[in-house]
């Protein structure tokens, strides 16, 4: 039985929990509490790695553009590599064109290339289906587990304490002060973040706080040979209609088709059926000819009803913060987001340029 005391107990050790350790642990004393016995083990080591700064809505693509050069100066520091260059091809399969019309019209820095040119960056692509496509020049993929291991060491590094292993099951507010209950401990903190990914109402609830309605989604990858060479530098595709994404993954190809249902919190698994649509749908757009995966994983995005994040403190219970909905952008926001909420946090300004109205944007006060 330890007892833990902490200026912030913050709840949940996925990459949105430590990503705000790492920014905030040499400034107050912090605890991440982590249900599994191991930090990322649900969402956030099951992502597709990728850094978007023209993907997701305009709040989301604020904190990728500032996320990104952070990530660049860490990786300085390390001596490491943690990018690798793979643009966005956005591809046009349907008549009705609308929504890439929209996406050019009102997204800064993608470029329309027609289709010609995408199947010349991408030769596996079918020509004759593909209509139109932009591109995004400025995405990379990001290198997830040693971004993990960065947040983790920064955040040791800065005294927090990291207790694994340990489910938030019951919470009391007395005083000024949250005393949690989570396995073997008990932390007493002036203020609970809320960061448990999936189950974010349902730790809202067990404090008493009124829930968002945040809802978790399945999305399953699949990771298969082809039957043809595979360049690994080939940019990432994506139907502008989101009936798949595919990106070269070493010799083979990573590929969801952006499954979308609803799901408990849970340790999601892979169905058959759906890595069997993955595999149809992009065998369809391309010559590929994928063979049996060779690695499947699903995670749980968690959305909101608008689908930003929901991130501030909670108007009606004191010293709760919620930290909350990244959907599918944790990665690419998470460095960037840290450093906004250490700030919010301690009551000082972020000074990260292009976010000056960020966090009115995703306050929780607005559901
Ligand atoms: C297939 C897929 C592809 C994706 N691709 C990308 C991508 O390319 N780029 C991108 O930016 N994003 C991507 N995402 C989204 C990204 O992975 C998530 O937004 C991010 O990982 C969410 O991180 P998190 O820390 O909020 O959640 P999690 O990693 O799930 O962490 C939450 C943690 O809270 C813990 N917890 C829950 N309840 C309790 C409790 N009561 N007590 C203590 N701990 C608790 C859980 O055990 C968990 O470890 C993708 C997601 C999926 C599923």
């Amino acid at each position: 039985m330890s007892s833990i005391t902490a200026d912030i107990a913050i709840v949940g050790g996925g990459i949105a929990g430590l990503s705000l350790a790492a920014a905030i642990g040499d400034r107050s004393s912090v605890a991440v509490i982590e249900a599994e016995p191991q930090l990322f083990h649900h969402t956030s080591s099951r992502s597709a790695q990728q850094m978007q700064p023209t993907y997701g809505p305009a709040p989301v693509r604020a904190l990728t553009t500032a996320s990104i050069p952070m990530v660049t100066a860490r990786a300085e520091r390390a001596g490491l590599p943690v990018y690798v260059s793979r643009p966005l091809l956005w591809l046009q399969y349907d008549a009705d064109r609308s929504h890439l019309d929209e996406l050019l019209a009102t997204v800064p820095g993608l470029a329309p290339i027609g289709a010609d040119e995408a199947v010349r960056l991408l030769p596996a692509l079918r020509r004759d289906l593909l209509l139109d496509a932009a591109i995004d020049s400025s995405a990379v993929e990001v290198d997830v587990p040693l971004l993990l291991s960065w947040y983790r060491e920064d955040a040791v590094g800065a005294g927090v304490r990291v207790v694994p292993g340990a489910r938030v099951t019951a919470a009391e507010r007395i005083g000024d002060v949250w005393r949690l209950q989570a396995g073997d401990a008990t932390i007493e903190a002036a203020t609970v973040v809320d960061a448990a990914g999936a189950w974010v109402d349902t730790v809202a609830a067990l404090m008493g706080v009124r829930q968002r309605g945040l809802t978790p989604k399945r999305r399953t990858v699949a990771v298969a040979p082809a039957s043809r060479p595979v360049d690994p530098a080939w940019p990432m595709a994506a139907d502008v209609a989101d009936r798949f994404y595919f990106r070269p993954r070493g010799a083979t190809i990573l590929a969801s088709a952006l499954e979308d249902e609803v799901s408990e919190p849970e340790d999601a698994q892979p169905r058959e059926e759906v890595v069997r649509t993955i595999l149809d749908r992009v065998d369809a757009a391309t010559d590929l000819a994928l063979g049996a995966p060779v690695q499947t994983w699903t995670g749980l995005r968690t959305l909101s009803a608008d689908a930003l994040p929901v991130v501030g403190f909670d108007a009606d219970v004191p010293g709760f913060y919620w930290l909350a909905g990244q959907g599918g952008y944790g990665i690419q926001t998470s460095a960037a987001l840290g450093r906004v909420v250490a700030a919010d946090l301690l009551g000082v300004p972020h000074g990260i340029a292009g976010l000056d109205d960020l966090l009115p944007q995703l306050s929780p006060a607005r559901f």
